[in-house]
């Protein structure tokens, strides 16, 4: 009968280890690494061939979700534009409320697409995990999702030619899990 307790007790040891590894990890993820976009799922990942974007190719990260989601800034940063990207009116481009932040000290801008509305303007200063939209189902969008891009080249200041070429664009990551 001792012996069984006695084993149990061993077994708490690794268990801790794993819950202290695990506690860390989920810690980095919550303090390190970007915030979640918003919840649901990425089930449209960056890079994808496309015939619908000028690059020829998925050149976000799509989450698919509930209208009226929120939607984080995923880094600290500045809005510095609010309403169309890309195309204006009904069902093109990103609808009239995308959002583009730009995150001095990390070295990128993100983009967010297709919201229902916008809860920043111009020149907000924004903290990583703050609500700064709804998700939404506006623009060229088949069903309520974000799109949300990563890129590494300077705004244009022109909301049709936001970005210069293709190159700038890289993986935004699915790896922000909901929790
Ligand atoms: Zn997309």
């Amino acid at each position: 009968m001792p012996y069984k307790s006695s084993r149990s007790r061993y077994l708490i040891i690794p268990l801790l280890l794993l819950l202290l590894l695990g506690g860390g990890y989920l810690a980095m993820q919550m303090h390190t690494w970007p915030h979640v976009p918003t919840y649901g799922a990425m089930l449209y990942g960056y890079g994808v061939p496309n015939n619908y974007q000028s690059c020829g190719w998925h050149t976000g990260g799509d989450w698919f979700a509930p209208e009226g989601t929120p939607i984080f800034a995923i880094e600290d940063g500045v809005v510095i534009h609010v309403g169309p990207l890309w195309f204006d009116g009904p069902d093109v481009g990103r609808g009239p409320y995308s959002i583009i932040l730009y995150h001095e000290e990390a070295g990128y801008y993100t983009t967010y697409g297709h919201n229902r509305v916008a809860l920043v303007e111009p020149a907000d200063l924004v903290q990583r995990g703050q609500q700064i939209a709804e998700l939404g189902d506006l623009g060229y969008s088949g069903s309520p999702h974000l799109h949300l891009e990563k890129v590494v080249v300077p705004y244009t200041g022109d909301w049709q030619h936001p970005f210069v070429g293709c190159d700038g664009y890289v993986d935004p990551g699915n790896r922000w899990s909901p929790f």
